[in-house]
C-alpha cells in the first residue's frame, strides 16, 4: 500500500524525534512491501517565525489531504511571550479542529524492562500495567459556552460542561471497539453523582454497551478515579473519559508508567486520517544535543500502522523491536534509572530499533 504522510515536526526536539520515527516506518515499510511519500509542513515556532502564524493554510490545506499527520512537537520560551492567538500551541488545536479529531487514545504501559522509573511501588506493579485511556477530545467545557458577568458577590465567570448523545456515543464507541481487541473491560469514569451532564454520559456508554456482550463496562466517579489510578493501576484495560477529565487523568496515567520520553499518543475522528504525537514536548532543554528519546514518535508510528491503516503486524512488529531493545538493556539518557551505562543518543537509540527490526 502507498501513504502520504504529513509531517509537522514543529520545534525543539521536535525534528529529531520525527526523523527517527520516519526511518522506522520506511523500514517496517521496505519489510512489508508499503511505500511511504514524508512531506514536511510548517506548524507551531517554526511556522510563526517563516510565516508569522503558528499554522499556515498551506498546512492545514495538506494534513486534510494527506493518509496520516505525524507531528514531533510545537513550542519553546522563544514563543512564550506572544498573544494566545499566536502561541505555537494553537498549531495543536487548529489540526485537531480541521482534521475533526474527536478522540485521543493515550497507552500508559509499564515494561517490564523499565519497572524502577515507576514512581509506584514494585509490589503495586507487579501485576502489570497496561491502560489505553480514551478521552473525548472537541466537546465539554473546553468548547462550551463561557463568560463573566456582574452577580450579586462581584464580577462571575462560568464554563459550562454540555455533551450530546451523539458525542458520547461516538466515542463509547471507540473504547468498547478497542476493548474488544484487548482485555473486554471499559471504565467509564464521569461524575455522576453531581453533574447532569454525567448522568447523560452513562446511561449513553451503558446503552452502547448493549452492542458489545462480550465486553464489561464498569462505571466510576472521577475522584475515585484518581485514586484507583495510583493504589491499583492493573484494574484498568480500557478507559474512556471526557475532555477534562480524560486530560487530568490521562496525564496521571502516563505519570506512573515513569518516562514521558516513552509515550505516544493518536488523535481520530470519522475518517482514517488521524495524527500521530508523542505525549511530551518540544524538551527546549535538550533541544540540538541529540539526547531525546525518540520511542515515543517511534510508537506513535505504530499506533498509526493500527488505527489508521488497520496493519496490526506492522505495529506490532515495531512495539516488539522497542520491547526487545529494552530487554536487551539499551537505553537513553531520560530512561537510564541507577544504571552506569553510557546512555544512547537519539540517532543511535534510532539505529538499535532499526537493527532489531528484522
Ligand atoms: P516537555 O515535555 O517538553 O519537557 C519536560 C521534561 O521532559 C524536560 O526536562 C525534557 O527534557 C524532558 N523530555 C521531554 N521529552 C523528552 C524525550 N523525548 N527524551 C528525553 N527527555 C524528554 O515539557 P515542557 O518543558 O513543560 O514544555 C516545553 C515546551 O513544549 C513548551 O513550549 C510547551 O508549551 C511545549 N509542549 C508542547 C506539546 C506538544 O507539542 N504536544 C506538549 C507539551 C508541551
Amino acid at each position: 500500500m502507498d501513504f502520504n504522510i504529513a509531517l509537522l515536526k514543529g520545534d525543539g526536539i521536535g525534528p529529531e524525534i520525527v526523523d527517527s520515527a520516519v526511518a522506522v516506518l520506511d523500514k517496517v515499510a521496505a519489510k512489508y512491501g508499503h511505500k511511504f511519500t514524508f512531506t514536511p509542513y510548517l506548524a507551531g515556532g517554526c511556522a510563526i517565525d517563516a510565516t508569522g502564524i503558528p499554522l499556515p493554510e498551506e498546512t492545514v490545506k495538506a494534513c486534510q489531504a494527506s493518509d496520516s499527520v505525524l507531528l514531533g512537537a510545537v513550542g519553546g520560551p522563544k514563543w512564550d511571550t506572544l498573544p494566545g492567538h499566536l502561541r505555537p500551541e494553537k498549531a495543536l488545536l487548529g489540526v485537531r479542529h480541521a482534521l475533526g479529531l474527536y478522540t485521543n487514545i493515550r497507552p500508559a504501559k509499564i515494561y517490564p524492562a523499565l519497572k524502577g522509573a515507576s514512581p509506584l511501588r514494585p509490589d503495586i506493579i507487579d501485576n502489570g500495567v497496561d491502560i489505553v485511556m480514551i478521552r473525548e477530545l472537541t466537546g465539554g467545557i473546553y468548547f462550551g459556552e463561557r463568560g463573566r458577568r456582574q452577580g450579586a458577590g462581584g464580577e462571575e465567570a462560568f464554563d459550562t460542561e454540555c455533551y450530546s448523545e451523539m458525542e458520547v456515543e461516538r466515542i463509547a464507541r471507540v473504547a468498547f471497539e478497542t476493548a474488544r481487541k484487548r482485555g473486554h473491560v471499559v471504565t467509564s469514569i464521569d461524575k455522576a453523582n453531581v453533574l447532569e451532564s454525567s448522568r447523560l454520559w452513562r446511561e449513553v456508554v451503558h446503552r452502547v454497551a448493549k452492542d458489545y456482550p462480550d465486553c464489561e463496562c464498569v462505571d466510576m466517579l472521577v475522584d475515585n478515579a484518581a485514586m484507583q489510578l495510583v493504589k491499583n493501576p492493573s484494574q484498568f484495560d480500557v478507559v474512556v473519559t471526557s475532555n477534562m477529565f480524560g486530560d487530568i487523568l490521562s496525564d496521571e496515567s502516563s505519570q506512573i508508567t515513569g518516562s514521558i520520553g516513552m509515550l505516544a499518543s493518536a488523535s481520530l475522528g470519522d475518517t482514517k486520517c488521524g495524527m500521530y504525537e508523542p505525549i511530551h514536548g518540544s524538551a527546549p532543554d535538550i533541544a540540538g544535543q541529540n539526547k531525546a528519546n525518540p520511542i515515543a514518535t517511534i510508537l506513535s508510528a505504530a499506533m498509526m500502522f493500527r488505527y489508521s491503516f488497520d496493519l496490526e503486524d506492522e505495529a506490532v512488529c515495531i512495539e516488539k523491536a522497542v520491547d526487545d531493545v529494552l530487554e536487551a538493556g539499551y537505553r537513553t539518557a531520560d530512561i537510564l534509572g541507577s544504571s552506569d551505562t553510557k546512555p544512547l543518543s537519539c540517532t543511535e537509540m534510532t539505529k538499535v530499533i532499526l537493527d532489531y527490526i528484522k
